[in-house]
């Protein structure tokens, strides 16, 4: 039996976060009053004209130059016909022939490796309303329209088809939101529909190269949901072809309660739409000077800022993966590794990584908060991790301070020095501690003396115990093994 390769190409729309719609000045919050942000021109009144945003362009021309997109200095809206009751105006402003970006990249890591999908084009677009099925348990026959989603500003950017397996496409996914959440152009929230994709998946036989006939997927709000919707359509089109049948062109609608998509329509084709230039605006026309001031705001990018930590600091690919997939995560990584001076700072980079990763986030994900409102600050962190490296406190003491500092927001030396807790350093001290463990527990004395390594650590533990937990382990080991003669 012949074996198949799917291919993917995702087209996925993200609200631009603008305070005002695209081509109104109507503001743009979400969950507002239903036709409560609404005006003339976005409910599309005859007569009305629509003005340009400045800053929904701004937000896409960053997102294109950060996908190394070529930005055109001359781009054209044009008017998408269909009829709907969530448009108004019976025709959608967008743009068809001369996009604003075109034939960009994002690079993506996947388990297989990096792998690169190109970009075909992004393109400036208002958004529709939503409407509201009335379906219950009672049968009722409605549906109501909320018009304040209308004109917001949305931008599409439309990938090659470059994928090839579920995981691919929903890396991609990710890959696009930590772009975009970095850039501060959208929060890409899926389940508020802020991002949303339509994902075509077609197969091919393995080995070619050609494209076989493709079905798009819809209505996943979830990063899970397009993962498993494509796992799906992927595993329908297997079984298919393998039975001899053809595929055919059309749109599906995922049901995450049911775990399958179901056809929807047939797929209307771009001249459905009788696209036409949008004669109410001029083309877009931007200057080399603008494009300069956008491509200087650009922050540094999260692949970026991964490899150079994985290189700078030493971090494993999976931590720096981890602290740089959101901006204030990095951000707060890296203002506590500068609380460090070389060459402290080359020691203290993986330790801060683990208490960040694991303590901290662990916290603050059970007590749903993000590390912006950490009760640690970074500073704070950064002198912890200090007390452990300079032995003033063991790891094990550190965790109760961690503890004290995660509930009461207090400075770690203070609590080390009102609880007392500084590792006990004192060898006249933790001999005579030692001592005692010995006659207490002659038989393991006895073992470590005939050579049983492992017999040590409960003279250990005793020894620890005795000093609440605050000597220094590794001195309470090596005056033990002196006195018992043991190397
Ligand atoms: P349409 O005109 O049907 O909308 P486009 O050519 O505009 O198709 O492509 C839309 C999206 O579908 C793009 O992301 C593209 O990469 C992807 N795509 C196109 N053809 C295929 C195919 N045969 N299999 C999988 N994806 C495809
Ligand atoms: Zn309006
Ligand atoms: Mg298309």
């Amino acid at each position: 039996m012949a074996s198949f390769e799917p291919v993917i190409g995702l087209e996925v729309h993200v609200q631009l976060k603008t305070k005002s719609k695209v081509f109104c000045g109507c503001p743009t919050d979400f969950g507002a009053e239903p036709n409560s942000q609404i005006c003339p021109v976005c409910c599309g009144y005859p007569g009305v004209l629509p003005v340009l945003n400045r800053s929904a362009v701004e937000g896409l021309v960053r997102t294109a130059l950060a996908l190394d997109c070529r930005v055109n200095s001359r781009s054209v809206f044009a008017r998408k016909q269909y009829f709907y009751p969530d448009l108004p105006k019976n025709y959608q402003i967008s743009q068809y022939e001369l996009p604003l970006a075109e034939h960009g990249h994002l690079d993506i890591s996947t388990e297989a490796g990096p792998r690169r999908v190109r970009i075909h084009r992004i393109h400036l677009e208002e958004d529709a309303g939503k409407l509201l099925h009335a379906i219950g348990s009672r049968a009722l026959d409605y549906s109501l329209v909320d018009l304040n989603r209308t004109g917001i500003p949305l931008m599409e950017i439309v990938s090659e088809p470059d994928m090839h397996t579920a995981e691919e496409a929903a890396a991609y996914m990710e890959g696009l939101r930590a772009v975009l959440r970095y850039l501060g152009v959208s929060d890409c929230d899926m389940e508020k529909g802020f991002m949303r994709c339509d994902a075509n998946v077609s197969l091919r036989p393995a080995g070619t190269t050609g494209l076989g006939t493709k079905a798009e997927v819809k209505n996943m709000n979830s990063f899970r949901g397009v993962r498993d919707a494509l796992a799906y359509e992927i595993e329908r089109q297997t079984d298919l072809l393998e039975a001899g049948q053809k595929i055919v062109q059309e749109t599906r609608l995922w049901d995450a309660q049911k775990g399958s998509t179901h056809s929807m329509r047939s797929k209307e084709e771009a001249h459905d739409y009788r696209y036409f230039p949008e004669p109410d605006l001029v083309p877009i026309e931007l200057s080399e000077s603008f494009l300069d001031e956008l491509r200087r705001s650009l922050p540094e990018l999260p692949s970026v800022r991964r490899t150079r930590l994985e290189k700078e600091r030493g971090l494993s690919g999976y931590d720096a993966g981890v602290i740089t997939a959101e901006k204030p995560l990095a951000d707060y990584f890296e203002q506590a590794l500068a609380a460090f001076e070389e060459p402290l700072r080359r020691e203290a980079a993986k330790p801060l990584a683990n208490w960040l990763t694991t303590e901290l986030l662990g916290r603050l994900h059970a007590a749903q908060k993000g590390i912006e409102e950490s009760p640690i600050s970074s500073r704070r962190l950064a002198a912890l991790v200090r007390l452990v490296l300079k032995g003033t406190v063991s790891g094990k003491t550190a965790k109760t301070v961690f503890d004290d500092m995660f509930a009461g927001g207090g400075d770690p030396e203070t609590i080390v020095e009102q609880k007392g807790l500084t590792q006990i350093e004192d060898e006249v001290l933790i001999g005579r501690w030692a001592d005692e463990a010995i006659a207490g527990q002659p038989k393991s004395a006895q073992d470590v003396k005939a050579g049983k390594a492992a017999a040590l650590g409960a003279l250990v533990g005793a020894v620890l115990k005795k000093s609440g937990g605050r000597a220094n382990p590794q001195t309470v080991q090596r005056l033990l093994k002196q006195k018992l003669g043991a190397s």
